[in-house]
């Protein structure tokens, strides 16, 4: 590939094209992940009613079951396993991820994601750790934020207050909600999520500078 190669603060080279070197407003991407229950698409909804920078969420394809008022196309691109399977084939992920390792896939198309960088928007991707690993190696200067519950407990409380899943399901998230806590300091930003807004004012703020260094935020 044509191109300039330049190392990042993750250790990885990468080869970035011409076209995107000669892009005069380039665009940011963003991870943002934390386990089941934490509170991330709440606060990233909240993300884009109080700030005000050009953010796009990335919306994820999955295999699991919609859940009541989860909208195709808005909430996830819900595919059959099959769909899946062909666009994995077809090269269409910039990652996939088993996430609770029980036949449930979630994945991060590509192109859209491409396309939104080009437009120079900031991309929001919520998505798991071992998703997040996956992109870093293809974005590795991507942010990388960590929404944190504080402790095992209180994140059991609010999976199983917003009641969307079976017994069975709460404890196959919990179980993986452990490893999921591990990797946060690996994250450039780790935010404790004591208040919704709070949280979303703090990301925001993350993302209005550049250059930022590892933190820990309490709100
Ligand atoms: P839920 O089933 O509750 O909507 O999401 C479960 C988990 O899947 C969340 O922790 C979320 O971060 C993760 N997730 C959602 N979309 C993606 C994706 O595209 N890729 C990966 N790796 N994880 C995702």
């Amino acid at each position: 590939m044509i191109g300039d190669s330049r190392s990042s603060r993750h250790g990885l080279t990468v080869w970035r094209p011409i076209a995107e070197m000669n892009s005069s407003k380039p665009g940011q991407l963003i991870i943002i992940s934390g386990p089941s229950g934490v509170g991330k698409s709440t606060v990233v909804r909240k993300l884009f009613e109080v700030c005000d920078l050009p953010l796009e969420l990335s919306i994820s394809a999955t295999t699991r079951t919609p859940r009541t008022g989860e909208v195709d196309g808005d909430d996830y691109l819900f595919l059959d396993p099959d769909d899946f399977a062909e666009r994995v084939q077809n090269g269409e992920f910039l990652e996939t991820a088993e996430v609770f390792g029980a036949g449930e896939w979630y994945g991060t198309l590509e192109k859209p994601v491409r396309d939104l960088l080009a437009e120079g928007k900031q991309v929001i991707l919520e998505i798991d750790v071992k998703g997040a690993l996956l992109v870093l190696q293809r974005f590795p200067e991507a942010m990388t934020i960590f929404i944190h519950p504080g402790t095992t407990e209180e994140l059991e409380r609010r999976l199983r207050g917003r009641k969307t899943e079976a017994e069975d399901k709460i404890q196959q998230r919990l179980a993986v909600a452990d490893a999921e806590l591990e990797m946060a300091p690996q994250y450039d930003h780790i935010i404790h999520n004591e208040n919704i807004e709070a949280t979303a004012r703090a990301i925001c703020g993350l993302l209005s500078k550049t250059g930022e260094q590892k933190s820990c935020t309490t709100n």
